[in-house]
């Protein structure tokens, strides 16, 4: 890991508390980096499952909140799903919390600290006690967002769409347009098992002294101006993140360094590149329509089977008998890749993506057209923005067949109207460069939150 230099110290110093998950975990840490780039010296807050590694990290101060049954978590095989973890974190973690920041604010009243005040604590708002313990100390507590802000707002008017009888969604409706959310479906909204969490979420983060979120104007300028009316604490959308500093390079998993090596041997913007995230999976029925439907469409694919992407099989080796040896030619399989390097390589040229925030934003980034395949939660509502909104990308629909799979992939990849989509996400790539740049507008709203993060 790339030690980032710092400019000038401010001597303030942030406490930063990140959710467990790599989704919560690459923004928290990039904006920790960007923050330590602009002076600010930064102690990190971890719950002991997953944590990073802080060796990687030597210009942070690391704390690790006791908790054993988290703890616990890591070590088993295959792991809980993420619902389970996070209902546990909320409901064990509050008091160990609370133990780590006195601990913290103590050391820090110390003669030797008082030089360097701690300006605020910058949260996940998934982890809902943090703004109650905050409070008792005092604490100016902002979050950050790890995902869409037009999610967000969906996630804000859940009961008042709960009143208007959209949920449960019954099943001819599913398909028809919600006209308070355009381009969204009532088949994209959160199933009603989330909306308790969910809603918890948008009161943690309602009720913050400011929101960080991982966006840009450019793609969510609406969102962002009405989540501005309806919360009444300043919002700073300074992403992409990841594009502005050289930490992205973190990982929960072992790192595979071979899918460049392989990439490097195929033609530019030839191959499909395949990955659902780290939390999401499938049937082994879909599963394997998938493997079969990458084969025949013909086209170089990279393809991610991470351990736990089939549900209910930890199996090393879930791919059909003799598919290794037919694919042999076309096809790369790791567990593992360092996806914003995949993204960016130039043989790279479709994502076959679940539509996890960061992966949507990275696909952006790189001028990637993507292949929806939303799994579950707000990655529905992103693979809509995608195919409908931003038009970068062609939505697979549930239950597809290998042979309408080989049909998309070769549509995304070799055809029109994938090519209008691959310049529709080169503009949209431009403008996130644009918004960084000096004047542009994440730039801006980056300055505005180091005044803001300094006024405390
Ligand atoms: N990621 C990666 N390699 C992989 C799979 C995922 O580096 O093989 C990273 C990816 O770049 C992204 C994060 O893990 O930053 C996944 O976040 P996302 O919001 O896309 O999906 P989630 O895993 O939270 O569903």
């Amino acid at each position: 890991m790339e030690v980032v230099k710092q400019q000038s110290k401010i001597s303030r110093r942030l406490l930063l508390f990140p959710a467990p998950f790599q989704g919560h975990l690459n923004p928290m840490l990039n904006l920790a980096t960007i923050l330590y780039h602009k002076g600010f010296s930064i102690t990190i807050i971890q719950i002991p499952y997953n944590p990073v590694n802080p060796t990687h990290y030597p210009h942070f101060t690391f704390h690790l909140l006791n908790n054993s049954l988290l703890e616990s978590y890591s070590k088993n095989s295959p792991p809980p799903d993420s619902v389970t973890v996070i209902t546990d974190i909320n409901k064990t973690c509050s008091e160990p919390f609370r133990d780590c920041l006195s601990q913290i604010l103590s050391e820090a009243a110390t003669i030797d600290q008082i030089q360097e005040p701690i300006a605020a604590l910058i949260a996940d708002p998934l982890c809902i006690f943090v703004g109650s313990v905050a409070t008792s100390f005092n604490l100016p507590r902002i979050v950050l967002r790890t995902g869409s802000v037009s999610a967000l707002l969906v996630y804000c008017s859940l009961s008042s769409l709960r009143e208007k009888g959209y949920f449960p969604p019954q099943g001819t409706k599913l398909e028809e347009p919600l006209p308070e959310f355009p381009p969204l479906k009532l088949e994209d909204l959160p199933s009603e098992t989330y909306h308790d969490l969910l809603e918890t979420l948008v009161r943690e983060t309602k009720t913050s002294q400011g929101v960080i979120c991982n966006t840009f104007e450019e793609i969510e300028d609406s969102s962002i101006a009405k989540v501005q009316q309806t919360f009444p604490v300043p919002i700073f959308p300074i992403g992409p993140l990841h594009k502005q500093c050289p930490a992205s390079a973190i990982s929960i998993s072992p790192q595979d360094q071979t899918s460049i090596a392989w990439l490097t041997t195929q033609a530019p913007k030839s191959v499909l590149y395949v990955s659902f995230g780290t939390v999401a999976s499938m049937s082994k029925t879909e599963f394997l329509e998938l493997a079969w439907g990458l084969l025949q469409s013909m086209v170089p694919f990279l393809w991610v089977v991470r351990p736990g992407l089939i549900q209910g099989s930890e199996a090393n080796d879930p791919l059909p008998e003799g598919y290794l040896e037919i694919v042999a030619e076309r096809g790369y399989i790791v567990k593992w890749a360092l996806q914003f390097e995949v993204l960016s390589h130039p043989a790279v040229g479709g994502f076959w993506t679940h539509n996890g925030w960061n992966s949507t934003l990275e696909s952006i980034c790189e001028g990637v057209p993507m292949l929806c395949q939303p799994l579950f939660s707000d990655q529905f509502m992103n693979a809509r923005h995608v195919s409908d909104n931003w038009r970068v990308g062609l939505k697979l629909e549930k239950g597809i067949k290998r042979e309408e799979i080989a049909r998309a992939i070769r549509k995304l990849m070799l055809e029109e109207e994938g090519a209008q989509m691959r310049s529709r996400v080169t503009d949209l790539k431009e403008k996130a460069d644009l918004g960084l740049k000096e004047g542009g507008s994440s730039y801006k709203s980056l300055k505005k939150l180091i005044s803001y993060l300094l006024s405390f």
